[in-house]
């Protein structure tokens, strides 16, 4: 038996799962999905009939952020090895009409083999004789035992629940989760590259909040854009995702002046951002632990690490 069952292979469990292997303890972490990675999601582009098949698109996260020095350390690691690239501080503005100027802020950074690829190169780094990782498993009760947690009938000493509060609550009700807010994300293949952008903030249109040229931030300049709706576009369409993507294409083409995509498709986030994020950066209720990006402040990727890290930190004191 692992002393902690951590649920969720995102990048807040991932990191929760490290700082408990640090401090010596046994885990099992246990992810729903085929592969690692939650909302730092790739989508393989298949049945195209354009040579990018194969090739991956970044459909969840847009990019990520690191001011803080614990995960600044990580991403320096990360671009010494290739895996994370400087893509851009500087984004232009839009709204229904078209582009409006540009916004620098922080550096973005990316990942040329996709978001993902960082979660998994996390998790291959943990120690094999202390850290299990088990996907697809979709943990369904999580309950209490004399000394602990059962999970799905498998008793641990704590576990560690990390990842939207929607998914977690169904094994443990928090009263004081967010509400959460989807998002429909389109991905178009364009022909060629009709436009000068690296990525647009999209206000006051109905339909858009944020374009991303996946070519420049991958570094491969593929012509595809990846469109992310606005959550009460996203809401209305959740049922039949496919409903969303014309009035997503007609936005996109009109904002950037481009013509018809010679593919497209689109991905649907029931729960992609907490409509806002708690401060604290995590909670810990006797052995049940809870962490992710709704929590330290700021729905962001940067949170979600930093909040599994203090978590696995905070359980590793409690049980040693
Ligand atoms: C469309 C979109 C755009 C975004 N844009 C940005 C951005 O530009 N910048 C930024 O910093 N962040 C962005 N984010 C947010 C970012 O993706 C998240 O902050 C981060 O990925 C959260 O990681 P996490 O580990 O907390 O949660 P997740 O990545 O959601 O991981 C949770 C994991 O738990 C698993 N799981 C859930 N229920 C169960 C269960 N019952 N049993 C087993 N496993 C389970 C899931 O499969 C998942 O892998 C965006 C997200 C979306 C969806």
């Amino acid at each position: 038996m692992a002393d902690v069952a951590v649920v969720g292979g995102g990048i807040s469990g991932v990191a929760c799962a490290a700082a408990l292997a640090e401090a010596g303890l046994t885990v099992d972490v246990l992810d729903k999905g085929h592969r690692l990675g939650g909302r730092l999601a790739a989508q393989t582009l298949r049945d195209t009939g354009t040579p990018y098949d194969g090739r991956i698109v970044d459909v969840g996260a847009s990019y990520f952020v690191a001011d803080d020095p614990g995960f600044a350390a990580v991403v320096d690691d990360w671009l010494e090895r290739g895996l994370a690239r400087r893509w851009t501080d500087t984004f232009h503005l839009a709204d229904a009409s078209g582009l409006h100027g540009t916004k620098t802020g922080p550096w973005r950074f990316a990942a040329p083999h996709g978001l993902r690829s960082l979660v998994e190169d996390l998790a291959a780094r943990l120690p094999s004789d202390l850290v299990a990782i088990a996907h697809p498993r979709d943990v369904q009760t999580v309950s209490d035992a004399d000394d602990g947690v059962i999970v799905d009938g498998v008793e641990y000493r704590a576990v560690a629940l990390c990842g939207p509060d929607p998914q977690m609550d169904r094994l443990v009700l928090d009263a004081t989760a967010p509400v959460w807010e989807p998002v429909i994300a389109l991905t178009a293949l364009m022909g060629e590259r009709t436009w000068d952008i690296d990525g647009a903030f999209v206000n006051d249109d109905p339909v858009l909040t944020f374009i991303a040229d996946d070519g420049q931030r991958r570094g491969d300049d593929a012509p595809i854009l990846v469109a992310h709706s606005g959550p009460v576009y996203a809401a209305g369409h959740l049922a039949n995702p496919a409903t969303a993507a014309p009035m997503m294409l007609a936005s996109l083409q009109r904002i950037l002046g481009i013509g018809n995509p010679d593919w497209f498709s689109v991905k649907r986030w029931t729960y992609a951002r907490p409509a806002f994020a708690r401060l604290e950066e995590y909670r810990l209720d006797g052995p049940v632990g809870r962490a992710g990006d709704a929590w330290c402040g700021e729905p962001r990727t940067q949170s979600a690490w930093i909040s599994g890290t203090a978590l696995g930190r905070a359980l590793a004191a409690s049980l040693s």
